[in-house]
């Protein structure tokens, strides 16, 4: 083991899972680590390359469809393969699963991102080869993925043939009975034309609903001495590439496989020629050289370093290298559950991007952040059909699960019903806005967003008659346990946020004199009324608690609820939701995650410390972190009311969930919340990093295995250093002007 790759030398085992953790991507392209060569039977492979945002949508089956279910899934597909290369060594076809394997090592370096096999391999006839596999989804060229071969021959001289396709017979998994996976048709893709020119080949390929097109070309770069042969058939073309050996020879071949797609492509046909083009011009190594200077600039800010744990380095940096592969870098992609390393949670992205994802890059890369609030951005329209559908005549409601900005959630209560999409966004909007100061997004962007958010929560609530407190009815929040219940903690008091903090933003903006802003509030017939319904709304905002227990309920009717009977339940019915019906849930005092506890950390002056130490401890006990976005928080949480154990096993549950397949789901795909989670344990946890008012504030804590803790964030166009000892913190200012910090409860001046 080693903190910058990850390694695995048993090919016989967990293929599925294996192809998922050594997946490469750059955030357009993902391409599951599957073998090149074919695998046996019983090793089944679920061979993908997905495109991000690129999706099939089909229409929902309901049994009993009642008014305003959506129509229609999107689901994220398996386009065209390009990843196979059979080999054949002296007439004998290579395979893991024959001859005798010398050696095997994969590996999945995230300081360069070359995923790599290594093999030494005996045929059945005694030829001893070592095989060198590398594989790159370029950072510089998001449409391009490479696959270098080297085959050394160790014994023998003969001959030597590639078999190298193009596939456009591909399809996605079925449904299955977890309703983590997906429910998508199984061929979605059809074929449109094959075609080969100057040892290029070309598949395109269509949906039927979405009328998205998709082209992939294939070109190969071969020792001169070899000779290259196309055969086209039904749904494949297929190059036979031969030559000979010699004894001691090493030979190099690589692969280039490029995509493009309707949305990002005009011509995806003739752009994808060119771009094919133009990358055969370079070698791999051309590449390669590249992906390390991408991933240097990535590093400079975004690694941590953890002295005196190897396993929690390797997690957290296997972690950040896929969100760095699976965020959307353009406006037509987001980051979705599952990254582009599987097809769990149908490729949809979630609030996970905002409340999980968005603070890694917020404080590391806020381009990528801006991004991502682009994206959002970019789906209001969408959000605002939605609310009409939904009854509200005002504002937008954003879904929560799409891809391409429709609402795709069949099962309302644990969906639709999980209005706190909205003020996800609007908190991410707020920090990003505080964090980086970018008043032009604010104004281009942010502010409609959050008027039309602020509307939609306006008019879901209501001033109670009997006391006149700001209630919002019928909803759910972030535990998916406990569905549709009045005065959602989580939900009230991140509305109250955002309608206190838009006061604030508005005061600032309106202040600007700004053509745009005129423009907007007369587009959208922003009255000055609805300003000061959501400032009395914010003030007048009910956030349940017993004042008895000094305890806040989750929502209104939680506590009147039976507490789940932990004690007689089997250890083989976790995850519940796989093993109770979803109202026998429901009737019970059980969390699937965090929800008051992840309330409290977003905003942690909403409520005395006394009463957040009552609450963690009173959820803990009735969690079941069924979900992966829930330890996270719990770790966070730890940290503050001084339970450094605690933190410390909820963090190690976190960062190697996906590595060591701790939800037993991972060959599905990767789980993006809970690496962003893991980022975040880290610095809002361990280092117990807050902006308050404007300030950064530290209660740091380093556990007592560890040595030190480094990371730099980014913040108000500075970057800081952050070095957690047993000592206590040390923050030095690598760019840009002096700040104050608190320290506890200490203010500093950092130079
Ligand atoms: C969680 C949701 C999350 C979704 C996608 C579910 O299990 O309960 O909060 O958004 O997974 O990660």
């Amino acid at each position: 083991m080693n903190g910058w790759s990850l390694t695995d030398t048993n090919f016989k085992e967990s293929y599925q899972l294996k192809e998922t953790l050594f997946s490469t991507a750059n955030g357009y392209l993902g391409v599951r680590g599957s073998f090149e060569e074919d695998t046996i039977e019983s090793e089944p492979s679920v061979r993908g390359i997905y495109i991000n945002g690129f999706y099939e949508s089909e229409e929902i089956v309901y049994g009993e469809k009642l008014y305003g279910f959506p129509d229609r899934s999107q689901s994220i597909l398996n386009v065209i393969d390009t990843q196979k290369i059979n080999l054949k060594i002296n007439g004998e076809k290579f395979s893991l699963f024959s001859g005798e394997v010398l050696f095997y090592e994969r590996a999945l370096n995230v300081k360069v991102g070359i995923s790599t096999r290594l093999i030494h391999w005996k045929s059945p006839k005694g030829d001893e080869v070592k095989l060198i596999f590398k594989r790159i989804a370029s950072f510089s060229q998001r449409e391009l993925f490479l696959i270098n071969c080297s085959i050394e021959a160790l014994n023998f001289k003969g001959e030597i043939e590639l078999i190298s396709t193009i596939n456009g017979d591909v399809s996605n998994i079925v449904a299955t009975d977890d309703p983590r996976v997906g429910t998508a048709n199984a061929q979605a893709l059809s074929v449109v034309s094959l075609l080969s020119e100057n040892n290029q080949s070309f598949i395109e390929a269509k949906t039927k609903y979405s009328n998205l097109k998709v082209v992939a070309g294939i070109a190969h770069q071969i020792p001169k001495i070899f000779s290259e042969k196309i055969l086209n058939e039904d749904k494949q073309i297929v190059h036979f590439i031969k030559g000979t050996i010699q004894k001691g020879e090493i030979l190099n071949f690589t692969k280039f496989a490029v995509y493009t797609d309707t949305n990002r492509h005009n011509n995806e046909l003739q752009q994808n020629k060119s771009i094919l083009k133009s990358v055969v011009a370079n070698n791999f190594e051309y590449y390669a050289d590249l992906q390390k200077k991408y991933l240097n600039d990535f590093w400079e800010f975004a690694d941590v370093k953890i002295e005196g744990d190897e396993k929690m380095q390797q997690g957290l940096r296997f972690n950040l290298f896929h969100l760095v592969q699976s965020v959307g870098k353009d406006r037509w992609s987001n980051i979705s559950a599952k990254g582009l390393s599987g097809e769990g949670y149908e490729g949809h992205y979630f609030w996970d991007t905002e409340i999980y994802i968005f603070p890694f890059f917020l404080f590391t890369n806020s381009d990528l952040a801006k991004n991502l609030l682009n994206y959002r951005y970019n789906i209001l329209d969408f959000a605002r059909k939605r609310a009409r559908q939904m009854g509200h005549n005002i504002g937008a409601l954003y879904p929560w699960r799409t891809i391409a900005g429709d609402e795709c959630s069949p099962f309302f209560p644990a969906g639709t019903a999980q209005y706190h999409i909205n003020v996800d966004i609007a908190y991410s909007i707020i920090q990003y806005y505080n964090v980086t100061d970018d008043m032009a997004f604010m104004v281009d962007k942010g502010l409609e967003m959050l008027i039309e958010i602020a509307r939609l929560m306006y008019h879901i609530g209501h001033f109670r008659q009997s006391d006149g407190k700001f209630c919002i009815d019928s909803v759910t929040g972030p535990d998916e346990y406990t569905c549709i219940v009045n005065n959602n903690y989580y939900t009230n008091v991140l509305t109250k946020n955002l309608f206190i903090q838009f006061e604030a933003i508005w005061n600032e903006v309106s202040n600007l004199n700004s053509n745009r802003v005129n423009e907007l509030v007369k587009k959208l017939k922003f009255k000055s009324q609805e300003l000061k319904d959501f400032s009395s709304a914010g003030k007048a905002m009910f956030l349940p608690f017993d004042e008895k227990r000094k305890l806040h309920p989750q929502d209104d009717s939680f506590f009147n609820k039976k507490v789940w009977d932990f004690e007689n339940t089997a250890k083989e019915n976790y995850p519940l939701l796989l093993n109770y019906h979803p109202l026998t849930l429901y009737r019970h005092q059980v969390c699937k995650q965090a929800d008051t506890i992840l309330g409290h950390f977003l905003l942690e002056n909403e409520s005395s410390l006394e009463a957040i130490e009552n609450d963690y401890n009173y959820y803990e006990k009735i969690t079941t972190h069924d979900s992966s976005l829930s330890t996270c928080i719990f770790s966070i949480m730890a940290n503050r009311i001084g339970e450094y154990d605690k933190a410390y096993d909820y963090f190690m549950n976190t960062a190697r969930l996906d590595i060591d397949n701790l939800h037993h789901n991972t060959k599905d795909g990767i789980h993006t919340a809970c690496m962003g989670g893991s980022w975040m344990s880290i610095v809002f946890g361990f280092a117990g990093m807050r902006v308050v008012n404007g300030t950064l504030n530290f209660h740091p804590h380093l556990p007592e295995k560890w040595k030190s803790l480094q990371f730099k964030i980014k913040f108000k166009k500075r970057i800081l250093r952050c070095l957690l000892t047993a000592d206590g913190i040390q923050i030095t200012l690598k760019k840009g002007t002096p700040l104050n910090v608190k320290i506890d409860d200490k203010i500093l001046n950092i130079k």
